[in-house]
């Protein structure tokens, strides 16, 4: 067992000690056995959460009624749940409600993929009722049980099945996909956001041109806010092969390629300022695509999505990312941004003895691209001279 399950032992053996069955479950194990580097631990127990939190000193119950309570051991984060089953699905999506069961067998039972329904106990002994490392060796996802039926419970679990694909490089088993083919159109009753979640980690992931393939290959793309009539576009995305580092960075690349705009992302429901960012991303990528290169004046309007930007822009052009030398270039300016100006709006109406209006903001741009082309130096008493002989040639024209 690696260091982060070692930690999490203590949480499994204080559950136990109190009569409760706790096993390590999901993701963690899944990436363990593969030897990923593992996100959160899960653990799964037979204490319902109002014992584990008389347990435990320190605990957020942050889905009681889905059986979860969070638990903090040594600052560290552990989801434990409840054994259960989910109840009664209604429109394809996750129920509402769910039963606490008494075996772990039925809790792995109800997981979305085999290779994510194996556990592992205290001593790390693995429990895998449904063949999951055998999938963990195919590399292959595959529904633990019936995958149509599996997909109409909820709907959710196809993008999922994607967007491990794109994480993992694995293949879809011959039903799972077959599944997808035929029930594709059952992601319209899932939740635009939730999709959007799963999507996000298929455009973030080394083989996300594997699943952008299957997406095309099953249909699945017709059913994803504004993309029906994207399918030549989406098979140019699957040609890029740099993995982004970042979720701007991913939206961006994504958005530029099919051609989105702010109307586009909306339908996402990504949230406005993260739409923001993606938008500044698409018109640099605009602005340096027209002059076939970085130039002092884009450095400078986009200075801090220069990484996204430069990564996006080398991916196109197939080309290596020069962050490191455009970053230094941007640090090299004599200014990165208007507040750096060592003259500012109420210098201006002094000097002039004008009210304020329209004129002042063209005389500090005027005053901001000189200091950047280094026409004169970033000191008032210069930019005051340069300022006031500035207008003089400006008022001769
Ligand atoms: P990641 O490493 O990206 O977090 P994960 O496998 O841990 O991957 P989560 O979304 O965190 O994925 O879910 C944790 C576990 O819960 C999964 O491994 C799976 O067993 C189960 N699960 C999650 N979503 C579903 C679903 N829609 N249907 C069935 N089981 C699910
Ligand atoms: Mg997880």
């Amino acid at each position: 067992m690696n260091e982060q399950f070692q930690q999490a032992l203590s949480v499994i053996e204080t559950l136990k000690r109190h009569g409760h069955e706790a096993y390590f479950v999901g993701g963690a194990v899944r990436d363990y056995l593969l030897q990923r580097p593992i996100g959160d631990i899960d653990i799964a127990t037979s204490a319902h959460p109002q014992e584990v939190m008389s347990i435990f000193p320190k605990t957020v119950p942050v889905g009681i009624a889905h059986g979860t309570v969070i638990v903090i051991e040594r600052g560290v984060s552990y989801e434990v749940t409840t054994f259960r089953k989910e109840g009664r699905y209604e429109d394809y999506r996750r129920p509402k409600d769910v039963t606490f069961v008494s075996s772990l067998y039925e809790d792995l039972q109800r997981r979305d993929f085999t290779m994510n329904a194996i556990a592992m106990n205290e001593h790390g002994d693995i429990i895998d009722p449904f063949g999951g490392t055998e999938a963990l060796k195919q590399r292959i996802i595959e529904t633990v049980g019936d995958a149509a039926e599996r997909f109409n419970e909820d709907a959710l679990r196809m993008m999922r099945a994607l967007r491990f694909v794109s994480q993992l490089g694995f293949s879809l088993s011959t039903k799972t996909k077959q599944a997808i083919i035929q029930y594709g159109h059952l992601l319209q009753h899932i939740a635009v956001e939730r999709i959007a979640v799963e999507f996000e980690k298929l455009l973030l992931g080394p083989f996300m041109s594997k699943a952008i393939d299957l997406l095309i290959e099953t249909n699945l793309f017709c059913y994803l806010p504004e993309l029906a009539t994207k399918k030549k576009e989406l098979a140019q995305l699957a040609t890029y092969s740099i993995v982004p580092t970042h979720r701007t960075e991913a939206w961006a690349r994504f958005a530029f390629v099919v051609h989105f705009h702010q109307k586009e992302l909306k339908k996402w429901k990504l949230p406005n300022h993260f739409i923001r960012d993606v938008l500044i991303c698409l018109k640099a990528l605009e602005h340096i695509r027209s002059l076939s290169d970085w130039t002092v004046d884009t450095l400078y309007e986009y200075g801090p999505y220069i990484p996204h930007i430069e990564r996006i822009r080398a991916a196109f052009k197939h080309d290596e990312p020069h962050v490191h030398l455009l970053l230094k270039r941007w640090e090299a300016l004599p200014i990165r941004n208007r507040k750096e100006l060592a003259i500012n709006g109420n210098d201006l109406l002094t000097l002039f003895e004008r009210k304020a209006g329209p004129w002042l903001a063209t005389v500090i741009e005027n005053i901001e691209r000189a200091v950047l082309h280094r026409k004169v130096e970033n000191e008032k008493e210069k930019l005051k001279e340069w300022a006031v002989c500035n207008q003089r040639r400006e008022n001769n024209c």
